[in-house]
């Protein structure tokens, strides 16, 4: 039996505990089956079941709800898309790319309000994001976001270009020469969120089996060793784990990332370290670090740079990686000296994230067959997801919206490399993007094949 509250600091500080709920016991029909209990699954119950609440709709997850990234990222409910807004509008026009941003900037609104609607003590700040530029190519690249954002007609109101002195108030890390600050976003306690949704739906009516793993997904069907369940409308909510279910190996990469916390932390430190209005934080160095003042008072922290594993394998051990943690540590202590090696970090961990093949996010609904999916948010898909379930919630209804034309519908990235040209790519690219950090912190220069990787990628 997994200890569920092992896997993060966050599962660990529920508000309930997390005892699974009932498996599936055999055959059953329901109007909608969704696979996987994460928020891309609960938040598609929950819109579906709050416009038909006669709908049967039957969700089944393979261990709790909140197992997956859901319980254990880094609580940024953002308005952050993985792909850049150049990079949308070249792929569906200028329009297109600012409708989807419009969208986003509502998303982090619309989870505050249902939050605050169903009672959800998730510890929601809505204190926005301060990126640190500590560099000379960080700064660079923190003129050309807000140069990005005015080209596209996003303001200072949107994203903001700080001094050192107001990036400073806001964040009091070391070498802060500048800094971008948009008020889109809100620091959540991640798995209160998504047990608390879970909660909702189920007061809703829908019916959640835990401890139940789908082996394949088909037209009208969820098939499990324990029962399949038919249903007219099928939705794939199972982001990393993607690869594993029949026919999706190539689908979507799982990628990991990695945080810590440290022990609740006094207050003369927090004076130093700032974050008063719980903001979000991060630097602009190319592999991601992000960060967030939790209400218990720790520093949580975390990072990509983990290794992919050959054949898109998700497995717990890699979820540990004590070089990785080591790494987090010491950027901790280099951004906040205060936090110097004696703080102890009391809880690590981590967890897949989904990544496509064009790193472009994807929500999806075939009428024909009913097979429905959202996923491949990379490591934005807090805020993501609930856009993602009301998109999905209207394309199953068949009710045409403003929603249902943005340009991440019904998108089909390509698949995947076979192996081993896909373990080599990834963790070639997660290479030159650490390498490049290493560089530029060394030299002050910006590393020329690091932004042409990113312009690849289309960030
Ligand atoms: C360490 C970390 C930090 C992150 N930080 C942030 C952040 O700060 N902000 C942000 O926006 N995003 C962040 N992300 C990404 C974000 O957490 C995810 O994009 C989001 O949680 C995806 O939700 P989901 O429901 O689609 O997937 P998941 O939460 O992964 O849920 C998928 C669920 O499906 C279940 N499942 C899978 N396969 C099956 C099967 N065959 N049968 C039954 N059930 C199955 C799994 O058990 C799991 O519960 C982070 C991710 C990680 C790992």
């Amino acid at each position: 039996m997994v200890a569920y509250q092992d896997l993060s600091y966050w599962l660990s500080t529920v508000d309930e505990p997390l005892t699974p709920r009932p498996p599936l016991a055999g055959d059953t029909v329901a109007d909608v089956v969704i696979v996987g209990a994460g928020y891309t699954g609960l938040w598609t119950a929950y819109y579906l079941a709050e416009a038909e609440p006669a709908l049967r709709i039957v969700v089944l997850e393979r261990q709790v709800a909140g197992f997956g990234a859901s319980g254990r990222n880094g609580g940024w409910c953002s308005a952050l898309l993985p792909t850049s807004l150049t990079a949308l509008a070249r792929r569906h026009g200028r329009d297109a790319a600012i409708a989807m941003q419009h969208a986003m900037h509502d998303t982090v609104r619309e989870v505050g309000r249902v939050v605050a609607a169903e009672g959800i003590d998730c510890h929601w700040s809505y204190g926005g994001t301060v990126v640190l530029a500590r560099s000379a190519p960080q700064v660079q690249r923190a003129r050309a976001a807000v140069a990005e954002a005015r080209q596209f007609g996003f303001g200072p109101e949107d994203l903001d270009l700080l001094g050192p002195a107001e990036a400073v108030a806001r964040c009091g890390a070391t070498g802060v020469r500048a800094a971008t600050y948009t008020p889109h976003c809100a620091a959540v306690h991640p798995a209160r969120l998504v047990r608390g949704l879970a909660r909702a739906v189920e007061r809703r009516g829908v019916t959640i089996h835990e401890r139940t793993p789908v082996t394949e997904i088909r037209p009208r069907a969820a098939v499990t060793p324990a029962g399949t369940v038919r249903a007219p409308v099928v939705i794939r909510a199972t982001e990393g784990y993607t690869p594993a279910l029949t026919g999706h190996r190539r689908a979507l990469a799982p990628v990991y990332s990695l945080m810590i916390a440290t022990e609740p932390l006094p207050d003369e430190t927090w004076a130093e370290i700032g974050l008063a209005e719980r903001e979000t934080f991060s630097d602009h160095r190319h592999v991601i670090i992000y960060g967030q003042r939790t209400v218990d008072g720790r520093l949580a922290f975390g990072g990509r740079g983990a290794p992919y594993h050959f054949g898109s394998r998700v497995r717990s051990d890699y979820d540990r990686e004590p070089r990785v943690f080591a790494a987090l540590r010491r950027t901790l202590g280099d951004l906040f000296p205060t936090l110097g090696p004696d703080v102890p970090v009391t809880h690590t961990w981590g967890g897949p994230l989904g990544v496509a093949r064009d790193w472009a996010a994807s929500v999806g609904y075939h009428r024909a067959d009913g097979l429905g999916w959202a996923g491949g948010y990379v490591g934005d898909g807090v805020g993501t997801s609930n856009l993602a379930g009301r998109t999905l919630a209207d394309l199953i209804r068949n009710e045409p919206t403003a929603l249902t034309r943005l340009p991440w519908v019904n998108h089909r990235s390509p698949r995947w490399e076979p192996e081993p040209l896909r373990w080599l790519a990834v963790n070639a690219g997660l290479r030159l993007m650490h390498s490049a950090d290493e560089r530029e912190s060394r030299t002050g220069r910006a590393s020329r094949r690091a932004a042409t990787f990113s312009r690849l990628l289309g960030h």
